[in-house]
């Protein structure tokens, strides 16, 4: 365990100390409108813009003045192979082969490009099984997909719920959901970090349990990736998908990642849905060829892709490049074990998380819950220039980045919270 202290003195030594503390001054933080930089909390929501990227932008925004069309080939970063150039840092970061990595289209897109692949119903067994909590998009297109196939989405519905009085998901209960219904399941899609809990779930043993009763699984990775070691490639998942603009700090809306197993990389009797950038890059501009797909996950793009996203993506790519994906992951570890040992010290009853403790089973957000679902709490933090979010019910969500909050962000934060509460 580590020791933490309390007192200011404890944070600034910390900030100090932080071989990666230099970061925060490469992102460009919000103030309020006294021109103070705010305590910025919402980094799993919308991460906060790297100095780097307007450059970044510019850079394609110049060779489509000057080259026109020309810049697919003669651009600085030819655009024909744009989204090469992001695919070996954000499989680095994913854990997985850059085989297995494409990024493309937004988020719940690709969700559904994958389960058009991998959700194949039968009769016998067709359900869907996710996560009781899981992020309304994710129910929503699983919902419409058992509609789109002719089935019930309530029937075929089945949750995974925390138990009466308990936040987090359980393991054991999962395993005897699929003991009883194993069978009739057709595929397991699970939110790989809880956007509610911050529970990092177990991937590699989801995945081994869900094979293991013949169900396909895929995870939705978008509070995961860039927050957490998510190692897709060993968790034996079947797809994955994750969005860029949240812990990946490359801008609202921008694009999103995706997985597919390298045992997949070949099949090509895969159901998908194609376009001119499945086919084969070789012969692309025949235009008149038969379709040649493309293999790996690259096989499931479709259209040429928004150069100027992509080039926002590069830019933060290359900021996690050079401070070092593990480095990172180390000093959130720290960072939240000293923002949940803060909190814990208020020892106040209005106010309780329910993110795990243990720090395997958590990235760097922590949810507090208010007693009495008192929301006034969370406003009166954004008047105290802090800037966390409110999930319905009862719930304020805060995520120390390690990329740029700092020690004294975190100090600052539970001191203004004891404030507020006293
Ligand atoms: C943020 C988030 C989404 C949002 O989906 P978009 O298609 O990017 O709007 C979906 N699912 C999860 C789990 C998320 O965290």
């Amino acid at each position: 365990m580590s020791n933490y202290k309390l007192g200011l003195d404890y944070a600034k030594q910390q900030d100090t100390l932080d071989e990666l503390s230099g970061y925060r001054q490469q992102f460009h933080i919000p103030k309020d409108n006294k021109g103070n930089e705010v305590i910025y909390m919402t980094g799993n929501s919308l991460g906060l813009q790297p100095k780097i990227t307007k450059n970044y932008i510019n850079q394609e925004l110049e060779d489509w003045a000057n080259l026109g069309v020309e810049g697919h080939t003669e651009g600085k970063n030819p655009w024909l192979h744009y989204h090469e150039f992001l695919t070996e840092t954000m499989a680095n970061i994913v854990g997985a082969k850059p085989l297995e990595v494409v990024v493309m289209n937004s988020l719940t897109a690709n969700l559904h490009f994958m389960m058009v692949s991998f959700y194949k119903p039968t009769s016998k067994r067709y359900k869907i099984l996710i996560e009781a909590d899981a992020f309304p998009s994710d129910k929503y297109a699983v919902e419409s997909q058992l509609r789109h196939h002719g089935y019930d989405d309530k029937d075929g519905l089945i949750l995974w719920k925390a138990r009466e009085g308990e936040e987090l998901a359980n393991y054991d209960d999962l395993e005897t959901i699929l003991k009883q219904h194993g069978d009739e399941i057709a595929m397991v899609m699970i939110g790989g970090v809880n956007y509610y809990t911050g529970q990092f779930f177990d991937l590699k043993r989801i995945a081994a349990l869900a094979h293991h009763h013949g169900c396909v699984v895929g995870f939705d990775c978008a509070h995961g990736a860039g927050n957490v070691q998510l190692n897709l490639h060993d968790s034996g998942a079947d797809f994955a998908v994750w969005c860029s603009y949240k812990y990946l700090n490359s801008g609202p809306g921008s694009l999103s990642g995706a997985f597919v197993h390298e045992r997949h990389a070949n099949n090509k009797d895969l159901n998908r849905f194609t376009g001119w950038w499945s086919h084969n890059k070789k012969t692309r501009f025949r235009m008149r060829d038969d379709f040649d797909q493309l293999p790996g996950a690259e096989g499931w793009q479709l259209s040429n892709p928004p150069i100027l996203s992509m080039a926002a993506i590069r830019a933060s790519l290359d900021v996690f490049k050079t401070a070092g994906f593990e480095k990172l992951c180390k000093k959130s570890e720290h960072l939240t074990g000293y923002f949940e040992f803060l909190l814990n010290e208020l020892n106040n009853s209005d106010i309780k998380i329910i993110t795990p403790s243990n720090p395997k089973e958590r990235g760097c957000q922590l949810s507090i819950q208010v007693k009495n679902a008192d929301k006034a709490l969370h406003d009166k933090l954004t008047d105290a220039g802090i800037i966390t979010d409110w999930r319905e019910p009862d719930v304020i969500r805060c995520a120390p980045v390690p990329l740029y909050n700092s020690y004294m962000d975190v100090y600052g934060f539970v001191e203004r919270l004891k404030t507020i509460l006293n």
